[in-house]
């Protein structure tokens, strides 16, 4: 059973079945808050993450499989969360997804769904928590943006668009909460290696006519992450862990880089 200084509290973490979301989940858990789970995946695997989570800190973990590309569905998923907890003292916006298309090729149907699930769900679920987060006391909302929130790459440009709206949006709530015991921040994950990278990856092998992964892989990181290495998800849950501290109660409108150096340069 977690003793955690989150004890009591409850976190409703998007996009957490997989990668980031599920690492998050894990370290808020692991300080003792109770978890509204998100995301798709094999029902039997989403089971198995939900009772390894309580068995291992013994919180109430729950899950709702809401798509969050579309609004009624998020509001859906915060009204599960507050009815079946009764309450959500910490939001992590983390679900996300990516297209990689040249802006002239780029579907606008793919255009609007990276927008909807990966800023307009964002708006949302801050919306409908903002006000009990007030009443109550307490709240942190934490919204998974990344490094393409600051600064741009080729082929990708909803996903840029979108997790720069992001950093505004943190910012606007983060100014508008400055008076209350609720924060709202940003964080900005440089690569980390979750199946959304994955997936860039074994693109790249298929296209480059030869070059293995872990070449492929060296390229990537040496485009943009001064590091040579991947940020691990359990840095990431870390760094939530601590934006939810009383040390973090000042932290506000905040994008906080974890990318290896990529923003410094
Ligand atoms: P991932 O693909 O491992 O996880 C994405 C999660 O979002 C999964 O749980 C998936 O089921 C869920 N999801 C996708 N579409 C959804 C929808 N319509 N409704 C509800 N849930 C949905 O990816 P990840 O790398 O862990 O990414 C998590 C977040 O981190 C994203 O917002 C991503 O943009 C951001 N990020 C990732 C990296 C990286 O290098 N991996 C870098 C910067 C930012």
């Amino acid at each position: 059973m977690a003793t955690g200084f989150l004890t009591g509290k409850n976190a409703l973490v998007t996009g957490s079945t997989s990668g980031i979301g599920l690492a998050i989940a894990h370290e808020l858990a692991a300080e003792g808050a109770n978890i509204v789970l998100n995301g798709f995946g094999d029902p039997a695997d989403i089971e198995k993450i939900r009772q390894e989570l309580v068995g291992a800190y013994g919180v109430s973990v729950l899950y709702h499989g809401a798509d969050l590309s579309l609004q009624s569905e998020v509001e859906a998923l915060v009204a599960f969360a507050k009815s079946e907890l009764g309450c959500v003292d910490i939001l992590v916006n983390n679900a996300g997804i990516q297209h990689v298309s040249p802006v002239e090729d780029f579907p606008p149907q793919t255009w609007d769904k990276v927008l909807a699930i990966n800023l307009s769900s964002v708006f949302h679920t801050i919306r409908l928590t903002l006000p009990d987060m007030k009443q109550r006391g307490f709240g942190r909302i934490i919204n998974v943006a990344s490094a393409h929130g600051h600064v741009a790459s080729t082929y990708k440009a909803a996903y840029v668009a979108a997790k720069h709206g992001v950093i505004g949006l943190t910012k606007v709530v983060g100014l508008e909460t400055a008076t209350t015991p609720v924060t709202c921040n940003a964080v900005c994950p440089g690569w980390v290696l979750t199946p959304l990278v994955q997936k860039q990856i074994d693109d790249r092998v298929a296209q480059s006519g030869g070059k293995t992964e872990a070449e492929i892989i060296e390229q990537m990181l040496g485009e943009k992450q001064p590091s040579k290495a991947f940020v691990t998800t359990e840095q990431l849950g870390k760094l939530c862990v601590f934006l939810c501290s009383d040390a973090a109660s000042q932290v506000r409108g905040a994008s906080w880089n974890m990318d290896g150096g990529w923003l410094a340069q």
